[in-house]
């Protein structure tokens, strides 16, 4: 039995290894690229608004490693090569999402949902422990409480199959909504605007949590920085 959860774990491991060796071959090959063309980058990685053990114990300092400085990096040179020469080379990024398919929707969809999800957290406990204003006025008046509203969205996030989000989002009207996004979705592409998405990639949350993305559900709204959610309301 212990040899076979060995295997497994080496397996795990070798796996996650030439992954990530994958994807540095990809960020070296694009470095080389920069090297030659001295031209200016158009979308640049997103600068963290915490440490990356800040979010620590609900999110592993090396799963905000992982997931802001490879797989969002990852996003942001391949949009940049991507749209080099097109129509979108000078578009900017929810114009992009908003118009574009195929690998530029794919890269610009996942920039805007990681930049609207890092920018969503604080360390525990200082976030403050809910929506606040309006956005709370209008999940009270939607959902009856705050908590039942917390329970539909994990519930959808839960639902998602396969690699995607789950969003909060807001009509032109101020109508909240609860949307599910396959891949790089994001709500600007039905006209709505995204308040709060969690990321249900295994990417988020395989290391810290392995299979169970609903107790990660539960234990992200602990991060959650409240003042800078209610605002996109
Ligand atoms: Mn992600």
């Amino acid at each position: 039995m212990l040899n076979i959860m060995t295997t497994i774990i080496s397996c795990f491991l070798v796996t996650l290894l030439s992954f990530s060796t994958n994807l540095n071959a990809v960020n070296n090959s694009n470095n080389n690229n920069d090297n030659k063309n001295t031209k200016a980058m158009k979308f640049e990685l997103m600068q963290l608004p915490y440490a990356t053990n800040a979010l620590e114990p609900v999110i592993s300092q090396q799963t905000v490693e992982l997931h802001h400085g490879k797989h969002l990096n990852t996003y942001v040179t391949n949009l940049n090569k991507l749209i080099e020469g097109t129509k979108f080379e000078n578009a900017d990024l929810i114009t992009i999402v908003k118009e574009s398919d195929g690998g530029i929707f794919n890269n610009a969809g996942q920039l805007l949902n990681h930049e609207l999800y890092f920018n969503s957290f604080t360390t525990p406990g200082q976030g403050g422990n809910g929506p606040t204003g309006a956005l709370a006025e209008a999940i009270n008046s939607q959902y009856g409480s705050f908590e039942n509203f917390k329970k539909e969205f994990n519930d959808a996030g839960a639902a998602v199959f396969g690699s995607g989000w789950v969003w909060l989002a807001k009509d032109a009207n101020g109508k909240l909504s609860i949307e599910k996004e396959p891949n790089g979705g994001n709500p600007v592409t039905k006209g709505l605007t995204p308040i709060l998405g969690f990321d249900v990639w295994e990417h988020a949350y395989y290391l810290d949590y392995q299979n169970r993305r609903a107790d990660h559900l539960t234990e992200i709204w602990k991060i959650i920085n409240w003042p800078v959610v209610s605002e996109r309301y």
